[in-house]
């Protein structure tokens, strides 16, 4: 059994900006299922949806400021969560990286720096808690001073660093480094300093006994170039301790079998129920009803990581092809135009709705038979697992995550009856808009589509598989 803090920025249901939370809500979870002890760490944010019992438990000095540590519980677990209470950092309106009017804020690195500073004093088993871990898991840069002020302590606890996504790093000009008062053996180029910036997430992969990112594939990709972001020299000299581990998806939130945002529930066995959900989108869409042409889906932020362009590119082809679309998103605005006025100029080909829709995400998640993930890189992606449950068949580019949980239907996959999906290899549109017409081809093959949603649908994508994977390295280190 190990005693595991895991320390993050945001934790479902708690709080939740992006992946991470759901990272953050699930694992712990399922690691506590495999018989471990852990506490979950975050900070006590102003918005944070509590609705368990919450006390305080501890108060600890840090850089001349008291920090109360409250305790509560992940709902429904019995995770206990620690939040880092400090009302004049964290008691004000906004989410954990933005202030109210959407602006970072001003004084972000000093929250996080505080934050680390309470997280160590965990870790070293001075916050008057009488616990202290064998392992602490750090994600993603507002955890990445942990690590490197770990590094300054004797007999402390050993330190694994989750990327969650490399396009954030934590980057701040060099006199923050002594505005927020951290110890001057850190600042050099092999400990937080990035090209005369303070960099928190080098403080992570500099000092940390593990590295790890959510697919394998990605861990490769960002000891390049064009996934590291200047980092990746850094990253391939740490190849030996790098590596990576795909996440699981919710099984409970995510299941067509008893899922009460779609029209009619199927499994696997009712397989013929699907189309009644195309059906009730395609009139929700107001497209025409149509049970026999391929439905495309798309779920996205609409930013130039997921490769909406590509899409755009091939807009003008798809709208003469015998095929219907259904877009949810939002995000770059420009995008956001063309869409509509894409789904102004063709109403019974294409569908756009902007916004967040959650309900929505599950009926076409449920409707469609394709599902449209062309991203430029993904660390491991979500909707591609869900779609696979759900039957509906997913083009992505061979890129991080989507690398990982999609098996292409070629030739052997489909002999072998292991083809999940139709992948694609280089970011231009000609690669995308060719996946688009092959699946169209396997489509027409009633047999063949079966079989792939079949596979599809077995695939195992819970959280206890990758629980395991990191209890294995947690046992390693
Ligand atoms: P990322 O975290 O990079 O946005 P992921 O695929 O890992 O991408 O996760 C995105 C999650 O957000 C999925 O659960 C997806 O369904 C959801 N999502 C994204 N955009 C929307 C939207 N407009 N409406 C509803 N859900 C959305």
């Amino acid at each position: 059994m190990k005693k595991i803090l895991f320390a993050c920025s945001e934790a479902h249901p708690l709080i939740k900006t992006g992946g991470l939370a759901d990272v953050a809500g699930s694992l712990p979870r399922a690691l506590a299922k495999l018989s471990q002890e852990i506490r979950i760490v975050l900070p006590n944010y102003q918005s944070l949806n509590k609705t368990e019992d919450v006390h305080f438990i501890s108060t600890v000095r840090v850089d001349n400021q008291d920090a109360n540590i409250l305790e509560t519980v992940l709902p429904n677990s019995n995770v206990k969560v620690w939040l880092v209470d400090c009302p004049t950092l964290f008691g004000t309106p906004g989410n954990p990286y933005l202030d109210e009017s959407g602006n970072p804020w001003e004084n972000i690195a000093y929250r996080f720096a505080l934050f680390c500073r309470v997280v160590v004093e965990i870790a070293m088993n001075r916050a008057h808690l009488t616990w202290q871990p064998d392992v602490i898991h750090c994600n993603d840069w507002q955890t990445g001073l942990v690590p490197a002020l770990l590094s300054i302590e004797s007999n402390s606890p050993s330190t694994v660093f989750t990327i969650h996504n490399m396009a954030y790093q934590g980057m701040f000009p060099e006199s923050t480094f002594s505005d927020i008062h951290l110890p001057p053996q850190l600042w050099n180029p092999n400990g937080v300093e990035f090209h005369n910036m303070l960099s928190f997430i080098k403080g992570g992969l500099s000092y940390s006994n593990r590295i790890t990112t959510v697919s394998p594939t990605y861990a490769l990709e960002i000891q390049l170039p064009e996934f590291g972001y200047g980092l990746e020299g850094l990253l391939s000299h740490k190849y030996s301790i790098l590596s990576g581990i795909i996440n699981g998806m919710d099984l409970n939130q995510w299941n067509p079998a008893e899922d009460k945002s779609i029209s009619e529930p199927y499994d696997i066995n009712t397989l013929e129920k699907k189309v009644i959900n195309k059906t009730s989108l395609q009139a929700r869409s107001s497209l025409p009803v149509n049970k026999s042409v391929p439905l495309f889906g798309l779920i996205s932020r609409l930013v130039e990581q997921k490769g909406i362009d590509l899409l755009l590119d091939c807009l003008d082809e798809m709208v003469n092809m015998p095929l219907q679309l259904v877009l949810l998103g939002s995000g770059d605005k420009s995008v956001e135009q063309k869409l509509l006025e894409y789904a102004r100029l063709y109403p019974k080909k294409i569908s756009v709705t902007i916004g967040y829709d959650e309900a929505l995400a599950h009926q076409i998640e449920a409707g469609v038979d394709i599902f449209l993930m062309p991203s430029r890189f993904e660390p491991c992606g979500l909707n591609q697992m869900y779609s696979q449950r759900y039957g509906t068949i997913p083009i992505v580019r061979e890129t991080g995550g989507l690398a990982d949980t999609i098996e292409d239907a070629l030739p052997k996959s489909l002999s072998n009856n292991t083809a999940t999906g139709i992948s694609f290899k280089e970011a231009n549109y000609g690669a995308l808009l060719e996946a688009i017409k092959r699946a169209m081809l396997l489509y027409n093959d009633k047999k063949t589509w079966k079989k792939i949603q079949v596979s599809a649908m077995k695939k195992d994508f819970s959280w206890e598989n990758s629980a395991k994977q990191y209890l294995a390295l947690y046992e390693e280190i």
